[in-house]
């Protein structure tokens, strides 16, 4: 029987982690096969249902659904529990166990960046969703003193902040409105901007405009495709330290690929399909289009996406 790993979230075409996963799965010679859901909300108690299924290993969530899918597992590790998001789902048996990887994904990639710097203590976060959890975990469990986390929806940025009222309770956590004036002031004080949103996953948009970026930051960007954001470009044209989300995708992905198999990551294969793909494009196995998108093909019955690939980038 070929083991099953599906990619859930909305929308999955553009991700990497297939093509990274299956290249892993198949250096290791482990019969397994990474699949592409596009599943709304409304389709995903059903979708993390059929995880049960004795072929499936696990699964990936990507964006919009990290914080959706932590009522719908049966149990939480440390971290998933922490961030109240979850990026990697194992089976237990019967029972599907919820992670979250994307901490210890963000800290290579924070550690990288800084290098033998000295670790800032303020922070900027931009986004509230469930990487920006991820981030805010890492940098609490990092001893930052101030994290301040701007979203386009404030309530969001709230919500987040509560969620880590009592982890953050001896530290400055706080979520403030997204206006270009209060940005740039926080800016000016602040050492490290994470750039946690889906803002930059389009040629050309920033979530920051060039001229508020202070010369002397760390500029961490988590999307990976593109590889150089606009946020980046105009950081490093600034002479700043900076970095995609390519590392954070690679040690995440290791993570998961370890709690999936039981077998150590073949870290190194990894990196080189992530090369590949970033120079010569994605080799994807089908997208599975949800009820919504009118399409459904199950790839497993080797169908092709009459639907054709989802549209926009995803994680
Ligand atoms: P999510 O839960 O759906 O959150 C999306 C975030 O982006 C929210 O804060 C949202 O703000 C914001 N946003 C979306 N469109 C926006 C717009 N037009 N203007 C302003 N803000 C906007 O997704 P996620 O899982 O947190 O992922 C966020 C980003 O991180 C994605 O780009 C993903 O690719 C990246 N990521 C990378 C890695 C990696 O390994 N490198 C891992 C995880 C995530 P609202 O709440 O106001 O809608």
């Amino acid at each position: 029987m070929t083991n099953r790993v599906v990619l859930i979230g909305h929308p999955v075409a553009h991700s990497f982690s297939g093509a990274m996963q299956q290249a892993a799965f198949d250096a290791l010679e482990i019969d397994a096969r990474y699949e592409l859901w596009d599943r709304r909300q409304i389709d995903l108690a059903d979708a993390i249902a059929e995880l049960r299924g004795d072929d499936f290993l696990g699964a990936n969530i990507t964006i919009p659904h990290k914080e959706h899918v932590v009522p719908l597992v049966d149990r939480l590790t440390d971290d998933a529990a922490a961030t109240g998001a979850v990026n990697v789902i194992s089976r237990d048996g019967t029972k599907l166990v919820g992670h979250n990887t994307d901490v210890t994904g963000f800290k290579a990639a924070l550690d990288k960046v800084v290098g033998r710097q000295k670790m800032p203590r303020h922070a900027v976060v931009l986004g509230a969703g469930g990487a920006s959890r991820a981030v805010v975990s890492a940098l609490i469990s990092e001893g930052f003193q101030r994290v301040v986390v701007f979203n386009r929806h404030l309530h969001r940025a709230e919500g987040l902040v509560r969620h880590f009222n009592r982890s953050a309770s001896h530290m400055d956590l706080r979520a403030m409105p997204w206006h270009e004036s209060v940005l740039e002031a926080e800016l000016s004080k602040t050492k490290l901007v994470v750039n946690a949103t889906a803002v930059g996953l389009l040629p050309g948009e920033t979530p920051i405009p060039a001229e508020l970026l202070p010369p002397d930051i760390f500029v961490i960007d988590l999307i990976y495709n593109p590889p150089l954001t606009q946020l980046l470009k105009d950081a490093a044209a600034a002479r700043d330290t900076t970095l995609g989300g390519e590392l954070m995708l690679l040690q995440q992905g290791a993570r998961a690929f370890e709690m999936w198999t039981g077998r150590p990551a073949p870290v190194e294969v990894m990196q080189a399909e992530l090369d590949r793909t970033r120079e010569f494009g994605l080799r994807q196995p089908p997208v599975s289009m949800d009820r919504a998108g009118g399409a459904a093909v199950d790839p497993a019955a080797g169908g092709a996406p009459a639907g054709g690939a989802a549209a926009g980038p995803s994680a």
